[in-house]
């Protein structure tokens, strides 16, 4: 990890701060870390306790099952940042309940400084600690986790990919899946043939134009058959296509 030090960088306020870089040290992220394209610092929200025992949960009002972080805690941590307004990154929450990260959020968000990004655990945070930081709640997906850390490794992959030099050829984000409202087309490569398989006749053609035509056939029919959400929103944008 190296600090603030990079144009885009994000900071992870987290209870299992060794759990970073993990697999953002990695790939292309990783190269991309150590080439200091961006940067990365994970805050431990546990320096922040008050008591001996270095408590950062209690049990919640009006009771139930779990634990939740307790607001003093995490407010503390995330003020200890000292994110004046020369700090203009986006303060998340990562939790189940929050809006759903997107590509396109995540190419809003690569454009910007980078992130601030409080990774929750047990039932998750106090209220209050939300509010008062003005955090905007984001969720990488409709299921449980059992910590914010694998969230945040997501959505800074998310982002980091898309800074420029990340990628080598820039085309091939241009070309993915949700860019153009499409899930993608299918890829092959050698072997020509493999178990008895062959690859489509089209993509041996050399015509770029009839190549071009087939993906994005294939990519709107995968679209069509595999999110109707997807496929009526694009559908819709574009005459002549039934939904
Ligand atoms: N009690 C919470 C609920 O029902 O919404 C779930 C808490 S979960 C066990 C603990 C933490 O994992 C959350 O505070 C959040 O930071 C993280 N988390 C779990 N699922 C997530 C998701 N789908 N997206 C983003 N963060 C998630």
């Amino acid at each position: 990890m190296n600090g603030r030090t990079a144009p885009w960088s994000a900071t992870v306020l987290t209870l299992f701060p060794e759990m970073f870089p993990g697999c953002l040290g990695h790939s292309l992220a990783g190269k991309a870390l150590d080439d200091g394209l961006w940067s990365l610092e994970a805050v431990d929200i546990r320096d922040f306790a008050r008591d001996r025992h270095a408590t950062v949960d209690d049990t919640p009002f009006g009771g139930g099952p779990g634990m939740v972080m307790r607001a003093d805690i995490v407010d503390a941590a995330l003020r200890s940042l000292d994110t004046g307004p020369a700090d203009s990154r986006p303060r998340i929450f990562l939790s189940p309940r929050g809006a759903p990260l997107t590509q396109r959020r995540a190419r809003e968000m690569a454009a910007g400084p980078g992130a601030i990004v409080l990774c929750g655990r047990y039932e998750g945070v106090d209220q209050r600690a939300i509010e008062a930081n003005g955090l905007e709640e984001m969720s990488i997906g409709d299921y449980v986790l059992s910590g914010g850390e694998p969230a945040a490794a997501v959505l800074i992959d998310a982002c980091v990919r898309l800074l420029p030099g990340v990628v080598g050829d820039a085309r091939s984000l241009a070309e993915e899946s949700f860019e153009r409202g499409l899930l993608e087309h299918p890829h092959y490569t050698r072997p020509q043939t493999w178990n008895g398989m062959t690859v489509p006749e089209v993509l041996l053609s050399g015509h770029h134009a009839r190549v071009a035509e087939w993906r994005l056939a294939q990519a709107e029919e995968i679209t069509r058959l595999r999110r109707p959400d997807l496929w009526a929103r694009y559908a819709g944008q574009q005459p002549g296509k039934g939904v």
